[in-house]
C-alpha cells in the first residue's frame, strides 16, 4: 500500500494534467468499486447510475489529498474520493497515447492496451482518458456531494492531522503520545495522532529519533517527543522531494520510480551494518509488521 509520500507524488503528477478538463463520459465496468468502501462490497446499480450522472459534464478544479485518499474536486465542489489500497492504479493517457501512471504496475501488460481487463472505471476527458485499474479490486472510487459528506460517511473518522499541515502541533502530538500505553511503532501506524505514516517511514522516523520502535509511548520524554515530531516532518518532506520510495514497485504519476529508497537508513536493511555505528541492524515483528532497528543507536 502506498504511504503519504507516494500518494502525494501521484497527486502532484495527476494535478498537472487533470485540472481544467471537463468530464465528457464516465464508464463503470466493475460496479463494486464505486458502490462502497466496506469490506464486503457488492455492485449496486443505483450507485453506478448516480456515480455516472453526478460526474458527467462537470469539470475538474483541483486534485487534493487527505491521508492516503486522492480527492478529485469538481466545479460544483462535489468530489471523487479515490483510495488505491493494495493494487489500485490511476493512468492518464492523452490523445497522443502519452501515459501518466500513478500506483501499482503489477505486470507490464497491466497498463498496455487500455482499457484492459483490469480497467474498472474510465473517465473520458477533453484531452485524454483517466483509467482506474485494480487487479485485486480492494480500492475504491466514490462520489460525494462535498468533502463534508465524505467526512460524514466516516472516511476520515479516526484519522489525525496531516503531518505537513499547520494543525499538526507539537502540543497535540505530545498529548496524543502520552495518552498511549502502546509501543511507538503501533501508534505511528494507527493514523490517529498523525496520518500518512506506514511501515517504511515509521522505521525511518524511529531510527532518526534514536528511539526503539518498541518504546512505550507514555514513557517518552519531552525531548524525545520533540525529536520525533521534527523527524516526521523532515523525513516525509525529503521523501516527497525524492518522489517516494517505490517499494513494491510503486510508479509515480510521471511513470518514474521514486528514489527515496536508496536513502533508507533501516527499512529493508536488516542484517546489514548501521549507517551510523556499523553494528548489524536487527529485525522483529511489531504491530504485525517487520520492523528494523539498530540496537545501539536506538534506545
Ligand atoms: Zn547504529
Amino acid at each position: 500500500m502506498p504511504e503519504l509520500p507516494e500518494v502525494e507524488s501521484i497527486r502532484l503528477g495527476l494535478k498537472k494534467v487533470l485540472v481544467g478538463q471537463n468530464v465528457l463520459e464516465v464508464n463503470v465496468n466493475e460496479g463494486k468499486i464505486v458502490s462502497s468502501n466496506s469490506n464486503i462490497r457488492v455492485s449496486n446499480d443505483k450507485k453506478i447510475t448516480e456515480f455516472k450522472s453526478n460526474i458527467k459534464n462537470k469539470s475538474i478544479i483541483s486534485v487534493e489529498r487527505r491521508a492516503k485518499n486522492i480527492i478529485i474536486k469538481l466545479n460544483d465542489l462535489s468530489v471523487i474520493l479515490i483510495h488505491l489500497k493494495m493494487t489500485g492504479q490511476l493512468v492518464y493517457e492523452d490523445s497522443k497515447k502519452n501515459k501518466i501512471i500513478g500506483g501499482h504496475p503489477i505486470i507490464n501488460s497491466y497498463t498496455d492496451n487500455l482499457p484492459n481487463k483490469h480497467t474498472h472505471i474510465i473517465f473520458e476527458l477533453d484531452n485524454g482518458s483517466l483509467y482506474y485499474n485494480d487487479t485485486r479490486k480492494f480500492g475504491y472510487v466514490l462520489y460525494y456531494k462535498s468533502v463534508e459528506k465524505a467526512i460524514e460517511a466516516n472516511h476520515f473518522k479516526k484519522i489525525g492531522p496531516e503531518p505537513l499541515e499547520k494543525d499538526f502541533t507539537l502540543k497535540d502530538f505530545r498529548e496524543g503520545l502520552l495518552s498511549k500505553n502502546k509501543n511507538l511503532k503501533q501508534v505511528l501506524l494507527e493514523q490517529e495522532i498523525v496520518v500518512g505514516i506506514g511501515n517504511i517511514y515509521a522505521d525511518e522516523i524511529c531510527f532518526a529519533s534514536g528511539l526503539l520502535p518498541s518504546k512505550i509511548c507514555n514513557t517518552l520524554t519531552s525531548g524525545e517527543i520533540e525529536s520525533l515530531y521534527n523527524n516526521i516532518k523532515s523525513i516525509l518532506r525529503l521523501a516527497i522531494k525524492h518522489g517516494g520510495s517505490s517499494i513494491s514497485d510503486y510508479l509515480l504519476a510521471d511513470g518514474s520510480r521514486g528514489n527515496y529508497a536508496r536513502l533508507h537508513a533501516v527499512y529493508g536493511r536488516a542484517g546489514k551494518p548501521c549507517k551510523v555505528c556499523g553494528n548489524v541492524l536487527e529485525k522483529s515483528k511489531m504491530a504485525g509488521r517487520t520492523t528494523v532497528f539498530c540496537p545501539f543507536c536506538q534506545k
